[in-house]
């Protein structure tokens, strides 16, 4: 298999893709498994038939983090909806309640029930400590896990210093989480050799107050030395550090940063660390060859992972273009960025097998983006447990659980912390959901299995 290739639209390879996605869909669970999921689609049928709806949540995602309490979160979404000119029957229902205040006060609380429902399929515990029950569950299940902090907006050096400290906590509660749990050879041995169990996603922009794009070195500074000392804390605790990735004004910032930090002699021997490739960034290709150049030539102990996205920032990439009368940075066109996944699919794989020391995981929900990579890595000889595959708690459930129990490595990515600090990070999951070109929303609705499958 050393010189097997790829070719796009390749008769054998489609032909192999359904055969995975077919196997795939049937082992998801049974809807009836899920009772709970009926209440929360109804609201994200809600959203997603409505566009001015749609567009006050967006608004609503940038003062989320400001607010201090669920009731003062309710008051800021019932403003929000009061702007949707014409309401659906639920909400206009909800709005007229605003009128008097004992239905404020009722509207209030029904809201911060709802968002609490809501949150909970999507954010699994207040800390980590409190995750523990989910982690080990999921373990015993066949699934491994990612934690990630939540709290986005770090406006001051004591928050950051908050969030530096909370990682630090959070990296020894795994680890203790971990210990003592039974081995499953798939989720922690591939080729290059032992994955660690314990798996933090952390973000750069909340390790410091000052990432700005016209003045990147004052932010890398900062964000270095508490990033220096999370690397440190996570090679003594043999745990692996994820790096997010997120909008693009951030991006080379984060890049250097991390690239420079890890080439450091003093973190040859660990940690295992990783960073994310976002495919739906018309120059994602360029990123690739770098982290593909730098990984041949920076000799590490653990491989560098790079976990294969297509990005969470479409909406706010695209305004902020247009705003600023750029061109735009991301695919205008769904199809764009599904083949743009594909190709970059290939070409890590490709590097993965002629010796780059690298592993893939590869985040999406997408059943077709999911199959297509296991197939091209079967085809490229490389075995299942060499593919990491990954989703979000809350979104991928059925996917995590019909790949478990076929057997892959699958690592669920789970948000810990407080509602109110999850709430941006809820809505942007509500709107991805609700996207008319979600793969998810298209799920829903019942597309055919051959059309899902369909290569883009
Ligand atoms: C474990 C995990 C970790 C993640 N970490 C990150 C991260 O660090 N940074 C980050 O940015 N994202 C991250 N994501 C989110 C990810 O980028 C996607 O938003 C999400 O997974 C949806 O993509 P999909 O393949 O599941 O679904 P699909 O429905 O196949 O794709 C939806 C995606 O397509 C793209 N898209 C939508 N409309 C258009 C259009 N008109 N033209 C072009 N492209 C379009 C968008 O990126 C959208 O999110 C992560 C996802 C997972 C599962």
């Amino acid at each position: 298999m050393a010189d097997a290739r790829v070719e796009v639209g390749d008769p054998a390879l489609e032909e192999e893709i359904r055969r995975v996605g077919g196997a795939l869909a049937a082992a998801f669970p049974s809807a009836a498994r899920h009772p709970l999921k009926a209440l929360d689609s109804r609201a994200m049928d809600l959203a997603a038939a409505d566009e001015e709806l749609r567009a006050a949540l967006f608004r609503f995602v940038d003062v989320a983090p400001a607010c201090r309490s669920l009731d003062d979160l309710a008051a800021h979404l019932s403003g929000f909806l009061d702007e949707v000119g014409d309401k659906p029957p639920p909400i206009a229902a909800a709005m007229r309640m605003a009128d008097t205040g004992a239905g404020r006060k009722a509207l209030g609380a029904a809201a911060a029930a709802g968002v609490r429902h809501m949150a909970h399929r999507f954010i699994v515990a207040e800390t980590p400590h409190a995750a523990r029950h989910l982690v080990r569950r999921l373990w015993h299940q066949g699934v491994a896990t990612s934690v990630d902090l939540l709290g986005e907006a770090t406006v001051t050096a004591a928050e950051a210093d908050g969030y530096a400290a909370r990682c630090a906590d959070a990296l020894e509660r795994l680890a203790a989480i971990h210990e003592d749990l039974p081995h499953r050879l798939h989720l922690e041995r591939d080729r290059h050799g032992p994955i660690p169990r314990p798996n933090l996603s952390v973000k750069v922009s909340a390790l410091t107050p000052l990432l700005r794009p016209d003045a990147p070195e004052r932010g890398m500074r900062d964000a270095g030395a508490r990033l220096r000392e999370l690397l440190r804390h996570a090679r003594r605790l043999h745990a692996h550090l994820h790096i997010d990735m997120e909008s693009l004004d951030s991006r080379e910032a984060v890049t250097d940063l991390v690239l420079a930090l890890l080439a450091d002699d003093e973190f040859r021997d660990g940690p295992s660390a990783g960073v994310v490739l976002q495919a739906y960034l018309r120059d994602s290709p360029q990123l690739a060859e770098r982290f593909i150049g730098w990984a041949g030539a920076t000799p590490r102990a653990a491989p560098l992972v790079v976990r294969l996205v297509k990005g969470a920032y479409w909406d706010h990439e695209t305004v902020e273009a247009l705003q600023h009368g750029w061109p735009t940075p991301v695919f205008d066109v769904k199809a764009d960025c599904d083949r743009n996944f594909e190709a970059l699919t290939v070409r890590l794989l490709e590097a993965c097998r002629d010796g780059a020391p690298l592993r893939l995981a590869v985040a999406s929900h997408n059943l077709r983006s999911v199959s297509h990579a296991i197939a091209v890595n079967r085809r490229l000889g490389g075995g299942d447990r060499d593919l990491e595959l990954q989703v979000l708690r809350g979104l991928g459930d059925d996917l995590q659980d019909a790949l478990a129990t076929s057997g892959f490595r699958v690592r669920v990515y789970c948000p810990v912390g407080d509602l109110v600090a999850g709430m941006a990070y809820l809505v942007r999951r509500l709107l991805e959901n609700t996207s008319n070109e979600s793969f998810l929303h298209e799920q829903a609705r019942g597309i055919p299995l051959e059309e899902m499958l369909r290569a883009p």
